[in-house]
């Protein structure tokens, strides 16, 4: 991963899945970051422990309580996170938390789509609004003048389930909740390209392949690529994007997913 030197992160829900896949390779990289911000909506509860096990191994770990649903949450998290980098910026801000409800068409209700849009889409518009002033710092703070994720930027973690064009998926699993939720949050990533761009932030929504994960597995069927497949890949996608990837919607091997 020789292109992505990041000094800090953020990665929500890292405490399993795609998330915490996240946090072991930022570990394992020639040079790891000098914080990893774990964020965990129950960091002492059973679904923690391993990334609790990290963390007691890797003081460079720190994990921030972080339930993104809630805006309360956000606003301590990234006071305590602004905390620990005393004055620097944070680089790079992964918005990976989300949630799928398994329901047809037919069996969605107002209580799903709203829990499913205030997790996947308005839980990462919060993120973004409450450490602008980090990532705002962390850019400031980097020489040269394009955009890179080495200098400031924010990767939503979206899927091409929300992808208006392929409708991948819909044979296996319908859930409409979950495919506006993604569109919406495809959407969010432009509209904070076009606002941030001036910040020097770099935003792209990323596509992270059909994982090998609790959520990945949930319809019953095991998906093709594994943990580390798709984080290997995303990272190197990561290390390569710049200024004229900014809103652009990308999957885990780099390709341009069609909205
Ligand atoms: P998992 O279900 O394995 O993990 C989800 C993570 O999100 C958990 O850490 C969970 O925490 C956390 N989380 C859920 N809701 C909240 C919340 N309100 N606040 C804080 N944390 C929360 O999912 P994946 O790792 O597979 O998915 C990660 C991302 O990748 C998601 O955005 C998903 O939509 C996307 N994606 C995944 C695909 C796949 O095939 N796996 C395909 C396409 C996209 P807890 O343990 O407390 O529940």
């Amino acid at each position: 991963m020789a292109g992505l030197h990041v000094r800090s992160l953020l990665v929500t829900g890292a405490n399993r899945g795609i998330g915490l896949g996240l946090v072991q390779h930022f570990l394992k990289m020639p040079k790891p970051p000098q914080w990893i911000f774990a964020g965990c909506r129950d960091p002492k509860g059973q679904r923690a422990q391993e990334l609790q096990n990290l963390a007691s191994k890797h003081p460079n770990i720190i994990i921030i309580p972080l339930e993104v649903a809630n805006p309360a949450s956000i606003k301590a998290a990234a006071a305590k996170v602004g905390e620990h980098l005393g004055g620097s910026g944070l680089n790079l801000l992964i918005n990976n938390a989300g949630i799928v409800k398994l329901n047809s068409l037919d069996t969605e209700t107002l209580e799903d789509m709203s829990e499913i849009y205030t997790t996947n889409t308005v839980g990462p518009l919060l993120m973004a609004q409450a450490f602008l002033p980090l990532l705002k710092k962390a850019a400031q703070g980097s020489p040269g003048s394009g955009l890179s994720c080495n200098k400031a930027a924010i990767v939503n973690i979206s899927s091409i389930g929300g992808s208006i064009a392929s409708s991948f998926g819909w044979d296996l699993m319908q859930v409409t909740s979950y495919r506006c939720s993604k569109a919406a949050l495809n959407m969010l990533t432009k509209c904070q390209s076009l606002g941030y761009r001036e910040h020097g932030i770099l935003c792209v929504a990323l596509h992270p392949g059909w994982v090998q994960t609790d959520m990945g597995s949930s319809a019953g069927h095991t998906p093709p690529v594994t943990v580390d497949g798709s984080v290997q890949g995303m990272l190197k996608v990561l290390s390569s994007i710049s200024e004229k990837d900014t809103g652009t919607f990308l999957d885990w091997e780099g390709n341009a997913i069609p909205w």
